[in-house]
Order: structure tokens, then C-alpha cells, then sequence
């Protein structure tokens, strides 16, 4: 044996094209939005380890057939036209890299359409197209397999992308610089 790990392309991320109609997940997000009714349901289910796996399995369940989730634990989807970025082979938060074709293929599965191409054209369709202008958080890996809709409506996934870009950028950039502690550039 010589102690190498393998990995099988089913642990690879691999664009996936969601099932679920963009606005027919705007929709639902705002059934199920943040606020008194679903802060109680989390409290409640997370007050029993048994309800919480068993909550977390079927979010994980049916994400995984809409979407193709990965379980990052803090969803994007609401801010990339429902099309999951962890998905992306590099697990881009912020996309598309400079390697999309031209006819929106994948660099690196380039049988597939680039999943940041489909969340530009599904949240334009769906006329969202500005929240493709917003910058995302970097992954907390510590949150890797937990349910998403508990860490929303506990309000664990505060901040995780910026409020709009403005037309240079600078004010989202700015912001979210300053949220990861990071020392501005000054610009050539
Ligand atoms: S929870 Fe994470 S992996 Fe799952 S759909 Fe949302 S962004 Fe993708």
C-alpha cells in the first residue's frame, strides 16, 4: 500500500444545471424567508439532535436533486439564480473565472456550461440580474454539512455576500475588504 488517498469523480464537483425553474425558487425563498415562525421551527428542531439530521438529510436530499448541492452548510443559491457555485470545479464563490470558453463551457469539465454562465442568464431571466453584481464571502469550511435553511433562519449566515456593486465596484469591494481584515490596495 503506498498511503495514497484516491478520490472518485463523484467527490469532484461538477457544473450542474438546476432542475427547479429560477422563479419558481425566488418564490419559494420568499415562503420560506427568515423571520419569527422559521426562527422558532429551528430553535425547535435544533433543541433534538434526531430532528436536526434528520432536517439536514432531506434538505440535503432534495438540494441534491434541484441543485446538485454540496452542503457548504451556507447557501448561495438566493444570490446566483439559484445555480449552486460549489458545483463550479474550482468551487468559485465569485465567478465566472477567466477560463470560461467563450460559449460558456467549463475550462474543466468542458462538456458542461460553466455554472456562473447559467446563474448570470437564470437570475437575469428571472430579473435579478443585479445580485450577480454582488461579491460573496469566502466558504467557512467549519460549516461543511450543516443545514443551510437551520444556519439562515438562526441567522448564522449574516454577511454573506455584499449589498450591490455600484458601477466601479469599489464601495462592495471596500466593505468586504474591510469584513475579512484585509489592507486596501491603492490603485495604479
Ligand atoms: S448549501 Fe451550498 S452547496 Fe448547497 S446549494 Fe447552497 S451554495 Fe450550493
Amino acid at each position: 500500500m503506498s498511503g495514497e488517498t484516491t478520490s472518485t469523480s463523484a467527490d469532484r464537483p461538477v457544473p450542474f444545471r438546476p432542475r427547479l425553474r429560477a422563479r419558481s425558487a425566488y418564490a419559494w425563498h420568499r415562503v420560506l424567508a427568515r423571520g419569527t415562525a422559521t426562527r422558532w421551527l429551528a430553535g425547535a428542531i435544533e433543541r433534538s439532535p434526531a430532528a436536526t439530521r434528520w432536517f439536514t438529510t432531506a434538505e440535503r436530499v432534495s438540494k441534491e436533486q434541484l441543485f446538485g448541492c454540496r452542503m457548504c452548510g451556507q447557501c448561495a443559491l438566493p444570490a446566483t439564480g439559484y445555480a449552486c457555485p460549489m458545483t463550479c470545479p474550482k468551487e468559485l464563490r465569485n465567478g465566472p473565472c477567466g477560463g470560461v470558453g467563450t460559449d460558456g463551457r467549463c475550462e474543466v469539465v468542458p462538456e458542461l456550461r460553466c455554472v456562473w454562465v447559467v446563474a448570470h442568464e437564470r437570475a437575469e431571466q428571472a430579473g435579478h440580474a443585479d445580485d450577480l453584481a454582488r461579491l460573496q464571502r469566502p466558504v467557512d469550511q467549519r460549516r461543511r454539512g450543516e443545514s443551510s435553511w437551520l444556519n439562515h433562519w438562526q441567522g448564522r449566515d449574516e454577511g454573506l455576500w455584499t449589498a450591490p456593486v455600484g458601477p466601479d465596484g469599489d464601495e462592495a469591494r471596500s466593505l468586504l475588504g474591510r469584513e475579512l481584515g484585509l489592507t486596501p490596495v491603492a490603485r495604479r
